[in-house]
């Protein structure tokens, strides 16, 4: 999972593209970077580095950053190495393009084969590589200079053609002479992205509208899936639908990923928290499950935590206190430092939870491992019962769309067959609940109210992928993992 900005401007854009990347750090803090172009479209500046954005970029790297025109992005490797080679943003030097993307490309290794017969030949891991190739290599086909909005629709469109996966992109070039920001999302607006004009006539993209409120940008509007958009300062933004695919924006932005104060396809994501705890509220009454008070696991749940607590009229506590400036934990060869790594991140507050029924709150559920401590952790302090409640279906299947959950393996949920009530118990057991709930696909989809990719919970994909391609990327994704753990 990545975040990324696009920035156009009458002056330098790389501070506040710097502000708007801090804005979405939750959604990688692996590598940073910022690129931007000159007015004149001859001189393209760039810096990244593995790290966070305040780590990674200093003042004298945005001193040299100049140009009215960048992108910026922020990394989470779910493909790929994670080594600098991979972190964005990509530039090509002919025609002279920068780009930054979130999603996934399912067929990478497709894509590098054909580049690789056309002689040009990748750099890094990265899977916005090969699509920011095929678009320059399209362009270059059109004409060798001085591109046109034309040129880079007719580009754009072969992205569309031969890119498969998901992706939103944001890439700067000159077009027609101007400085231009081109927004593409893939055909079905799987990933987020959306786009914000300001009084002085710039214009900014992000993956979240959180980076366009930090910089006092209005919410203009959302691109649609398969929609280009073509951005220049001080002008009316041009949009060309090149395709049509069934919309499938990624539920899970809703449920885990994004932040809860982002708007995204229309939807504030608090809002749809609090309905996911709501309708989670009901079929926990519709149990019997008996509770004294309502605990989130902080953070993310908490919206859902607070409305399940209105819902049932018990008590919100907070049972667990997280410490913001906990660094990277990594591997622990015993239990007694795993769970000292665990409490450093999250501490328990004994007088909430003793001698009570907790109903504990989680926004889903992927591989387990943590959430089977954090119930011992309540247990440790006193709690009589834990009962779970996850504010999401049980996650079976991969994503291949790039958020970090790309090995059936590694899903607890992949473990249990059947129908929801009857995972439940033997889930319960499994993470040393008392009892546990899940929000059925149906009333998700209830408080979603629009068409959506859930494909880890419904296995419903919205594009076909072969066989090779998840293949490719389950041992992708290993690899990369494997290199983090290293
Ligand atoms: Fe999002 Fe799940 Fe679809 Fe992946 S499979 S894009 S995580 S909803």
């Amino acid at each position: 999972m990545c975040g990324f900005v696009g920035m156009i401007s009458k002056t330098d854009v790389s501070g506040e593209i710097h502000l708007a990347l801090q804005a979405i750090q939750h959604r990688g803090q692996d590598s940073a970077g910022i690129a931007t172009m000159s007015a004149d479209g001859r001189q393209f500046f760039l810096r990244h580095g593995l790290g966070t954005v305040a780590q990674v970029l200093l003042q004298k790297d945005l001193d040299i950053l100049k140009g009215p025109g960048g992108v910026g992005h922020v990394r989470y490797p779910t493909i790929g190495q994670g080594t600098l080679e991979d972190a964005q943003p990509f530039f090509y030097r002919q025609p002279g393009v920068l780009m930054a993307h979130n999603g996934n490309v399912t067929n990478y290794r497709e894509l590098q084969d054909s580049l690789a017969s056309r002689s040009i030949h990748l750099l890094s891991h990265c899977d916005v590589e090969p699509a920011l190739c095929e678009f320059a290599d399209a362009l270059m086909a059109a004409r060798p200079a001085n591109h046109t909005l034309e040129d880079a629709i007719d580009a754009l469109r072969k992205i569309h053609q031969r890119v498969k996966g998901s992706y939103s992109v944001v890439t700067t070039l000159m077009l027609d002479g101007i400085p231009t920001l081109v927004v593409l999302r893939d055909p079905n607006g799987i990933r987020p992205a959306i786009v914000g004009q300001r009084h002085d006539g710039a214009w900014l993209a992000a993956s979240e509208s959180v980076a366009l409120d930090v910089l006092d940008f209005e919410h203009s509007f959302t691109p649609n899936q398969g929609e280009a958009v073509f951005l220049r300062a001080g002008q009316a933004p041009i949009r060309h639908q090149l395709e049509s695919g069934c919309s499938a924006p990624c539920i899970f932005e809703h449920i885990y990923f994004a932040r809860p104060d982002s708007i995204i396809d229309g939807k504030t994501v608090y809002e749809q928290r609090m309905g996911y705890g709501r309708a989670l509220g009901e079929r926990i009454r519709a149990k019997g499950i008996v509770a004294d008070v309502v605990v989130p696991v902080p953070d993310t749940a908490r919206p859902a935590a607070a409305a399940m607590a209105e819902e049932l009229s018990l008590p919100l506590r907070e049972g667990f206190i997280k410490n913001r400036y906990s660094g990277r934990t990594f591997i622990m060869p015993d239990q007694i430092t795993r769970n000292a790594a665990l409490r450093l991140k999250l501490n328990t507050l004994p007088s909430e939870v003793r001698n009570r029924n907790v109903l504990l709150v989680d926004d889903s559920i992927v591989r387990g491992t943590t959430l089977r401590r954090v119930i011992n952790l309540l247990r440790n302090a006193g709690a009589k019962s834990v009962h779970l409640a996850i504010h999401s279906p049980p996650v079976r299947n991969p994503c291949y769309y790039g958020i970090d959950m790309s090995t059936r393996e590694e899903l607890f949920a992949a473990q249990f067959d059947g129908p929801i009530d009857a995972v439940e118990p033997k889930a319960a057991e499994a993470l040393g609940a008392d009892s546990m709930t899940y929000l059925p696909v149906e009333a998700l989809d209830e408080v979603f109210g629009s068409p959506r990719c859930g494909a880890c919970f419904d296995k419903n994909y919205p594009q076909p992928l072969s066989e090779s391609m998840q293949h490719d990327i389950a041992a992708d994704r290993r690899s990369a993992r494997d290199n983090e753990s290293a």
